[in-house]
């Protein structure tokens, strides 16, 4: 049997080749740390965790990247087995010893007789003759490679930075203060004129807003990313703020063809949310892209009336990191649609986080290894955790802004029938991804 090829050997492409030998078939790894560096990167281990050391949340009933952890052992993750066994004291989240951790990753791997490691970086789009492929190169994919996904896919279709604006959970916005409507009654494709929910701002909660913008604290830009040009349309809004405190009302904030109907006036200031994913159960916040720290985040977002009790299902960035336009590029099997020899995996593809980037490298090779087999690759029900990660990365975000996010459950289908009270919610999600998982993994 020809071999699946997998390029880059971080948390997706490890899981990724794992499970390809696992189920019998030969990998090839391509690996290009021990011969290439990158800037976050320290180590020529594979799976080397590049910042913290935590897989965040270890508890499945309450958390969606809990959840993820579960589903994820049931599917043999090497990963989670790997972190379980490096496990280091952290309360109800998971956190691991990472060098430990990398190390029985890089073990496993090497004495698999089915991987062959290849240690070199790849800089074009795979020969001919490699006919079941996945990319796992992640935020840091070596330029040539990017530079010739880009040319395959098209200029706008690869990012190299993400500029993220804050995202919240619709049912946490209050909805007796904003109100829905388009900058001047605009039409949509379907001749809907109320796309935007808007929250409005008086003169003083303006300059009151403003003044905290500017006392917050900004996270660092590390070394390597000092350098990183502001690209039209994704300007932090503090750094528009130190422009002048006027700027943002000429900008994100502009008030113009927005009438609050509950005063019939324009309002001195607006801050737009715009619909973030297809269940409409997410709402970012337009133009809000930030470096303030996160918990200063919270804290200014909620003096904006509407948001006082906003819950954030991600806040906003901006970051060095390459990702494709997967809602557009990739079939549900996380094929590239121009040419399908090509799966991609890992945070290349717009999920976020080491858990999410290991989590898709194993959902790609389990497609790559039916599709190997013969077989029709079904992807798991977008209720299960992995599933909702996937329906984002595949088609459920807005395409044209879509940017990178962590699992949540915001990512979930809504329950039918609703559940009767809040409490109910997180309970009755988990127990029908539990059930689905079980059925999608018999079948
Ligand atoms: P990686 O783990 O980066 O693996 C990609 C691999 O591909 C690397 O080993 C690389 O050497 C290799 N490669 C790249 N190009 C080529 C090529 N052309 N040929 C061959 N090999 C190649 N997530 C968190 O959950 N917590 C954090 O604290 C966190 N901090 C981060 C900090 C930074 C600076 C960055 C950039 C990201 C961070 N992330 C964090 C986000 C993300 O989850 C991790 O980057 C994660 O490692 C992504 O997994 P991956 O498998 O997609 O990519």
């Amino acid at each position: 049997t020809n071999p699946i090829h997998i390029i880059g050997g971080g948390l997706a492409g490890s899981e990724a080749a794992w499970a390809v030998a696992r189920a019998g078939l030969p990998a090839v790894l391509h690996e290009m740390r021990g011969v290439h560096r990158t800037d976050a990167h320290h180590t020529d281990q594979f799976a080397e965790l590049v910042c913290s050391n935590s897989f965040r949340s270890d508890d499945p009933d309450n958390n969606a990247v809990g959840l993820l952890h579960a589903e994820m052992r049931a599917m043999g993750s090497l990963v989670m087995h790997a972190a379980d066994a490096a496990r280091v004291p952290a309360g109800s989240a998971l956190a691991v010893d990472r060098d430990d951790f990398a190390g029985r990753v890089t073990a496993a791997i090497e004495a698999e007789p089915l991987i062959e490691i290849r240690r070199e970086m790849i800089t074009a789009l795979p020969p001919a003759d490699w006919d079941n492929v996945i990319i796992a190169t992640g935020p840091l994919t070596a330029t040539p490679l990017a530079e010739a996904i880009r040319a395959v896919t098209g200029e706008d279709q690869l990012a190299f930075f993400d500029a993220i604006a804050p995202v919240i959970h619709h049912d946490s916005i209050d909805m007796d203060v904003v109100w829905a409507q388009s900058r001047w009654d605009r039409p949509n494709e379907n001749g809907d004129t109320k796309d935007y929910l808007n929250c409005p701002l008086d003169k003083d909660q303006y300059n009151a807003f403003v003044d905290a913008m500017i006392a917050a604290e900004k996270a660092d830009f590390k070394d390597w990313e000092a350098n990183t040009p502001y690209f039209d349309g994704c300007m932090p809004i503090e750094v528009m703020v130190e422009r002048g405190r006027n700027t943002p009302r000429f900008g994100p904030m502009k008030p113009v063809g927005l009438t609050n109907p509950r005063t019939g006036r324009r309002a001195w200031a607006v801050v737009q949310l715009r619909q973030d994913n297809a269940l409409g159960t997410l709402w970012n916040m337009v133009g809000f892209q930030t470096k303030m720290k996160h918990a200063e985040q919270v804290k200014v977002f909620r003096m904006i009336p509407g948001l006082e009790k906003a819950e954030f299902a991600r806040l906003g960035g901006l970051h060095r990191n390459t990702f494709i336009k997967s809602p557009v590029l990739l079939d549900e099997t996380l094929r590239l649609k121009v040419d399908p020899r090509i799966r991609f995996a890992g945070q290349i593809t717009g999920c976020e986080g080491y858990v999410e980037s290991a989590a898709i490298g194993i959902v790609a090779a389990r497609f790559a290894i039916a599709e190997r087999r013969g077989l029709v690759a079904v992807p798991p029900p977008p209720t299960t955790a992995v599933g909702a990660l996937l329906s984002h990365i595949t088609g459920g975000a807005d395409a044209k802004h879509f940017q990178p996010m962590n699992v949540n459950f915001g990512l979930f289908p809504p329950l039918v029938p609703p559940p009767l009270s809040k409490d109910q919610r997180k309970p009755a999600l988990v127990a029908r991804a539990r059930t689905h998982l079980a059925e999608w993994m018999a079948a």
